[in-house]
């Protein structure tokens, strides 16, 4: 029997996950992202440190929905997870001081409008005759003394509101970029691979047929070996510009792994996404860099790319191994093409 080593990637993947889900299903883990991308790791041996853990917990009995979380946030959430997770926290922590203020303010307005009433009551004794002059001033400075104090709380608490509001503001950025952070790749600015496993559940989810585009840099080591690996950085950034020029509408480009990209086009027919992926075969290899310190000019880039459709009643994954496989053969037709061929 052929070792994990020897089978192709979708394969060892398909059998990492089937282990996963297995061992998730014994140990009750609700099948969500985090837990099953802990469960993957830990299957893929590909987490020392996690594999030790879970190996132990195991060897106990049994891994608790509580433990698996635990083993997420501490061997597998990205930093700029934890940090929204803080923010989070401090949100929460500013929810429950504003309401506690918000509290106070108000039980301080209602004790005010008692006295208030207490003061006019006796004002009136005052309009009937009932009242020294000493007794109306008195009463009198009473209402000045307690307008004076509710005045002083209301500065408070809007001072205490505006501090919650620049805070607020401020956390709220943080947010909108850890969120960026987590979702984006640093080099080209694309979708990272994390986005396009969410967005892959979320059309299987809504059973939405969808087309795929696989595309991979022709020649790239070869490409990083001549001219070094800037100049394969610009490529890769050039191609993830084509990628963004030729998104449209509901359909997102994602970097899919070193020099490979992907495109999701919901709802959109396969022989539109082949047209599209040829458009940016033609441009990826019109693209040329010039080296400035030695003049040099790189033109020879290209890109092989591999189509697929779902029509949303299989699961997605099925399509991305489709896409791959026709991005495999248009490697072995001899690169920078579109398969199929025609559709
Ligand atoms: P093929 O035509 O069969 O796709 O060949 P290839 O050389 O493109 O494929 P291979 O998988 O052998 O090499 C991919 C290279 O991509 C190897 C790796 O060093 C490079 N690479 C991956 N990520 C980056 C990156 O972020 N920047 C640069 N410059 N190179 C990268
Ligand atoms: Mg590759
Ligand atoms: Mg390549």
């Amino acid at each position: 029997m052929a070792s994990l080593q020897d089978k192709s990637e979708y394969e060892k993947s398909s059998i990492v996950l089937k282990k996963a889900l297995t061992l998730m299903v014994k140990n009750r883990i609700p099948p969500n992202p985090n837990h099953y991308s802990v469960w993957y790791t830990f299957v893929d041996k590909s987490n020392f440190d996690l594999c030790r853990e879970m190996s132990d917990v195991i060897a106990r009995g049994f891994c608790t929905e509580t433990k698996s979380r635990e083993l997420y946030n501490k061997y597998i959430a990205s930093e700029s997870e934890k940090s929204l997770e803080l923010i989070k926290r401090d949100l929460e922590k500013m929810v429950c001081e504003m309401s506690s203020s918000i509290t106070d303010a108000s039980a301080g307005t209602a004790l005010f409008q008692s006295k208030i009433s207490t003061s006019f009551d006796k004002l009136k004794k005052a309009e009937n005759g009932g009242l020294t002059i000493e007794e109306t001033m008195s009463v009198m400075h009473e209402m000045v003394k307690n307008s004076k104090e509710v005045a002083k709380n209301v500065e408070m608490f809007s001072r205490q509101l505006s501090k919650a509001q620049t805070e607020i503001s401020e956390l709220k950025d943080q947010i909108s970029l850890f969120q960026k952070d987590a979702s984006t790749d640093a080099l080209t600015d694309l979708l990272n691979r994390r986005s396009f496993e969410v967005d892959l559940n979320s059309l299987g989810e809504r059973d939405l047929p969808f087309s795929i585009i696989m595309c991979d840099i022709d020649y790239f080591k070869r490409l990083n070996d001549t001219y070094g690996h800037q100049v394969g950085d610009i490529a890769l950034k050039m191609v993830a510009r084509v990628f963004n020029e030729k998104t449209r509408e509901s359909a997102m480009a994602y970097r899919y792994g070193g020099e490979e990209f992907v495109m999701l086009l919901p709802e959109t027919p396969v022989s539109i996404a082949r047209q599209i992926a040829d458009s940016m075969r033609r441009r990826i290899e019109k693209l040329s860099i010039i080296i400035k310190e030695t003049g040099t000019k790189v033109s020879n880039v290209t890109a092989s790319f591999g189509v697929a459709a779902s029509d949303g009643s299989e699961s997605p994954s099925v399509a991305v191994k489709q896409a791959d496989l026709q991005l495999y053969e248009a490697k072995r037709l001899g690169r920078n093409r579109v398969m199929p061929m025609s559709i």
